[in-house]
């Protein structure tokens, strides 16, 4: 099957600004809230949520990124990775609200790192969870709190996630390998 596209851009900022009100639902209000994001997109990802929950609630919210490859579970498997920058608020993440923010949810693992990367930092009040796209196959007891768009797909199938800040362009995309 070609690459079909699953996400326009304007469904990509319709679902951020939604995932942006959520949180501030949930979270009744803006206080004492961090949005942290898994490079690469979902760091990107990260900062427009944050920026959006700023613009609407006129509270400043502060955003960072996680690098999970050295708590991963599979890094005795060869898999050779580059380790991006962890970037945390000054302010630290200590009783803190954290919302982990990632482009695409599998199996679970990458949270299930940045879970670990976190409890090496601080110790945040509540940990939740934001995806853009959750693609099932979970191997690990872990759910979203917010998601953009449930896709269930084949093991076999790839979700591309392109944004304007990292690709130049912006939509998702959904492919056989
Ligand atoms: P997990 O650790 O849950 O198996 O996989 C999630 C991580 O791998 C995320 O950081 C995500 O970027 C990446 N990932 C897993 N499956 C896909 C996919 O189909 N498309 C994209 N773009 N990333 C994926
Ligand atoms: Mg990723």
């Amino acid at each position: 099957m070609p690459e079909r596209i699953v996400l326009q851009q304007a469904d990509i900022s319709r679902a951020l600004t939604r995932i942006a009100h959520e949180i501030l639902e949930s979270n009744r209000g803006a206080d004492g809230l961090v949005i942290l994001g898994i490079p690469t997109r979902g760091a990107f990802l990260a900062r427009r949520i944050a920026s959006l929950i700023s613009e609407i609630s006129g509270t400043t919210v502060e955003a960072g990124s996680l690098d999970v490859t050295m708590y991963r579970d599979d890094l005795s498997r060869g898999r050779v990775r580059t380790p991006s920058p962890t970037q945390i608020p000054h302010s630290g993440l200590d009783g803190r609200v954290v919302v982990l923010v990632d482009d695409v949810l599998f199996s679970g693992r990458t949270i299930r790192a940045a879970l670990d990367a976190i409890g090496d930092i601080g110790r945040p009040r509540i940990v939740r969870l934001a995806a853009l796209v959750d693609r099932g196959h979970r191997e690990l007891p872990i759910r979203p709190d917010f998601v953009g768009k449930n896709l269930p797909s084949s093991q076999r199938e790839r979700i591309y996630v392109r944004l304007a800040e990292v690709d130049g362009e912006e939509h998702v995309s959904i492919d056989d390998e």
